[in-house]
C-alpha cells in the first residue's frame, strides 16, 4: 500500500485481472503466527486454516488482536513468528501489493477531490491499466454495488453507506483473490449496517473470493460468516460455524461473547453439585412454578417480541430469562425458581472456563 500526498491511505494495490471472475481463489494458512509489539502479545501463536472462498470472521473484543491478525495476512504487519500462506505460497516475505489481497477499512479511505469513478479506477490507474479498460471495469464494479447514478459525484456528496460501497467497488475492481475487511460497517447507522451486511454477503457469493472479515459485532459474525474465529488476548478461543460456536461454545468467554443476552452462568454448586459451573442460554432458562434454584426478580424488560426477566441469585449473580410476551411476567421483587433441562446445560471448568464435554 502507499500513502497519498494528502495523507489519506489507499488500500492495497494488487495485481489486476480483467476477467469477469477471479482466475483463481485462495486458501489461507496461518501456522504458529505471533505478532508482538514489545511486551504486548497482540497475536500469540495462532494457527488457522481458511478455505478457498470461505467467509471467515475474526471476532473478539477490542484489543484481542483481530486487526493485527488481519493486517498480518494482508502483509501490513510482519509476524514476529510463524508462517502465512496464501494458496500454496509462503508470503511472509511477499509485499502487500504482490499478495493479491484487497483491504477495506472502516474509514473508507477515499480521495475527497476525486469523483466516485476516479476513486474506483484509481487502483487500476496506478497499475498502468489503459484508460478504456479502466473505465469499463469501474462501470462494472459500480453497477455491482448500485453506484451507477453517483459515478460523477465526489465522496463528500455521498452518504456513509454509499461511501462504503465506493470503497468496496474500489476493492473489487481489481478482482483480488482475497478480501480483508476491517470493521467496514462500524461507521454506519443500524439500518444501513443491516443493508450493507446483506450486500457484502451477496458480493461474497458473486465474487467467489475468500473473505476475511474483522468485527467485534457478534450479529455480523453470526449472520455473515461461514465460520467464526473467536479471539481473546491474542489467542484463538474457538473456530467453528456460527451454529457451532452458539450451540457448543468452547469456553465461558465464547458462551458470553456470542448471544444477546449472553449465556447465563450459574455458580458452581448452585444448579448442579460439583466444582464446575453450569451455563444455559436465556431461552433455555425457565421460571419453574414448582421446583428450581431460588432467585429474585430485579428487572423486567418488555421488548415487544419477548420479555426479558432479570433475576439475581444470592445478592448479585445475574441470570436472564426470555419469556414469550404473552406469558404472564413476574414483577420486580418476586421470588422465583429457575430451572434448566438437562439437555440444555453446558458445563465449564470453574477455573479455566473451558468446556468440559469437548
Ligand atoms: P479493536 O477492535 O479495538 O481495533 P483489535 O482486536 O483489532 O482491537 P488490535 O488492533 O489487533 O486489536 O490490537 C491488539 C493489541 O496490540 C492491543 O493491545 C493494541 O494496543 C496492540 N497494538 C496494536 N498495534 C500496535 C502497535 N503498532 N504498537 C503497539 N501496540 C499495538
Amino acid at each position: 500500500f502507499f500513502q497519498a500526498e494528502d495523507g489519506i491511505r489507499d488500500d492495497l494495490v494488487t495485481g489486476v485481472q480483467t476477467c469477469a471472475l477471479p482466475i483463481y481463489v485462495a486458501s489461507i494458512r496461518l501456522t504458529g503466527v505471533s505478532k508482538h509489539f514489545g511486551e504486548v502479545k497482540a497475536v500469540d501463536d495462532v494457527s488457522l486454516d481458511i478455505a478457498d472462498r470461505e467467509f471467515m470472521i475474526l471476532l473478539g473484543p477490542s484489543g484481542c488482536g483481530k486487526s493485527t491478525l488481519l493486517r498480518t495476512i494482508a502483509g501490513l504487519e510482519d509476524p514476529t513468528a510463524g508462517e502465512v500462506f496464501i494458496g500454496d505460497r509462503l508470503v511472509n516475505d511477499v509485499l502487500p501489493k504482490d499478495r493479491d489481497v484487497a483491504m477495506v477499512f472502516q474509514s473508507y479511505a477515499l480521495y475527497p477531490h476525486k469523483t466516485v469513478r476516479a476513486n474506483i479506477e484509481f487502483p487500476l490507474k496506478v497499475r498502468g491499466v489503459d484508460k478504456a479498460e479502466r473505465a469499463t471495469a469501474a462501470i462494472a464494479a459500480a453497477e455491482t454495488l448500485g453506484l451507477t447514478p453517483y459515478l460523477d459525484r465526489r465522496p463528500g456528496a455521498l452518504s456513509g453507506g454509499q461511501r462504503q460501497r465506493v470503497a468496496l467497488a474500489r476493492a473489487i475492481v481489481r478482482r483480488p483473490a482475497v478480501f480483508c475487511m476491517d470493521e467496514p460497517l462500524s461507521n454506519l447507522d443500524a439500518k444501513l449496517r443491516a443493508e450493507t451486511r446483506a450486500e457484502i454477503v451477496a458480493l461474497h457469493r458473486r465474487l467467489d473470493a475468500t473473505f476475511v472479515y474483522v468485527t467485534h459485532d457478534q450479529v455480523e459474525a453470526m449472520t455473515m460468516g461461514t465460520r467464526v474465529a473467536v479471539m481473546r488476548d491474542g489467542v484463538l478461543e474457538q473456530v467453528g460455524t456460527p451454529r457451532e460456536v452458539y450451540d457448543r461454545p468452547a469456553s465461558v468467554f465464547v458462551a458470553q461473547f456470542i448471544g444477546t443476552p449472553p449465556m447465563n452462568i450459574f455458580p458452581a454448586g448452585s444448579l448442579e453439585s460439583g466444582p464446575h459451573v453450569v451455563g444455559a442460554r436465556p431461552e433455555h432458562t425457565t421460571i419453574d412454578p414448582v421446583d428450581g434454584l431460588s432467585a429474585t426478580v430485579t428487572m423486567v424488560e418488555h421488548l415487544g417480541h419477548e420479555v426479558q426477566v432479570v433475576c439475581a441469585i444470592g445478592d448479585e449473580h445475574r441470570v436472564i430469562v426470555r419469556n414469550a410476551p404473552s406469558g404472564g411476567a413476574p414483577r420486580v421483587g418476586d421470588s422465583v425458581r429457575l430451572s434448566v433441562s438437562a439437555t440444555n446445560r453446558h458445563r465449564f471448568d470453574a477455573t479455566s472456563g473451558a468446556r468440559l464435554d469437548q
